[in-house]
């Protein structure tokens, strides 16, 4: 979640290289973004993961402990280089307890692209949400509670999905997802080859169409989860078997979108179902355009 700071969305460099080959060299370097809401053990956000929260250091020990096994994963799957990028508004990484054979990343001009840039080889979510008005989904929102739908060149996207697209224009590999059931199959329906962990199940059926930000807030909040122990034994597994896999997934990138580039937004208002749109506009760059977003 990062209210105003709207993280997970992107935008884009000229897209026109992205068939420009990987790194010459061989080896393996890997972007994880993380959040806080599709964490194991994270049940609510005023508790968990804001600033204040009674939770909110045990919440950034799960997270950082669910992405040291992502990593763990990784470097077994055979990575070279990792790169961790601290992607949830307030932070959601405690680096004292980070795998010191990663980097961490936060504080990024921009803030878009988050410091993604050509020379990764694959793209990694730890604890990723699903988007916005997603039914059946745990912690669900898109940046901020206000936004109700987000549209990128007409495509919905969450915050998952705007760096979806972000990686296409760099020709970075989506690989690798962790989240909540209905998060994973959202990472799956645009990245079928992408392999996914599920942690939790969220509980309540409402799209919170009609609701205002408040009311969305407060919504979401139910889920059957497994503990995070087993949440990062099954992470470890999977990223294993995911970072094995990324080279001859290299070979099928994701289509990146094309210029002209537009974002439109629909903004929850305190009348139910009556949405404030905005939109932005950028002739060639992604990123600017997810800039100009967030200013
Ligand atoms: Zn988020």
């Amino acid at each position: 979640m990062t209210h105003k700071n709207a993280r997970c969305m992107i935008t884009f460099a000229r897209n026109k290289q992205h068939h420009t080959s990987k790194r010459e060299d061989d080896t393996t370097k890997i972007y994880i973004m993380t959040d806080m809401e599709g964490i194991s053990g994270i049940l609510n956000f005023d508790e968990w993961v804001v600033p204040g929260g009674c939770y909110y250091e045990r919440g950034k020990q799960f997270t950082t402990e669910q992405v040291n096994a992502a990593i763990e994963g990784f470097i077994m799957g055979g990575a070279d280089e990792i790169d961790v990028i601290d992607g949830h508004g307030a932070g959601g990484i405690d680096i004292s307890l980070l795998d010191p054979r990663v980097s961490y990343i936060r504080g990024a001009n921009g803030p878009y692209p988050f410091a993604l840039d050509k020379t990764y080889d694959g793209i990694a979510w730890i604890g990723q949400h699903a988007k916005a008005g997603t039914p059946y989904a745990h912690l669900a929102h898109t940046g901020s509670f206000d936004v109700a739908q987000y549209r990128i060149n007409g495509i919905s996207v969450g915050e998952y999905g705007t760096f979806v697209y972000l990686a296409a224009a760099f020709n970075v590999t989506p690989f690798f997802a962790t989240g909540d059931v209905a998060f994973c199959a959202e990472a799956r329906s645009l990245c079928p080859d992408i392999r996914t962990v599920s942690v939790k199940q969220g509980l309540d059926p409402e799209t919170g169409e009609n609701f205002t930000s408040a009311e969305y807030s407060r919504q979401g909040l139910g889920a059957k989860q497994i503990v995070p122990a087993l949440a990062c034994k099954r992470i470890k597994e999977v990223a294993r078997e995911a970072a094995a896999a990324l080279p001859s997934m290299q070979k099928s990138p994701i289509a990146p979108l094309s210029a002209p580039y537009e974002l439109e937004i629909d903004l929850r208002t305190d009348a139910p179902g009556v949405y404030k749109k905005v939109s932005y506009k950028s002739p060639d760059s992604l990123v600017d355009l997810l800039n100009n977003s967030v200013k």
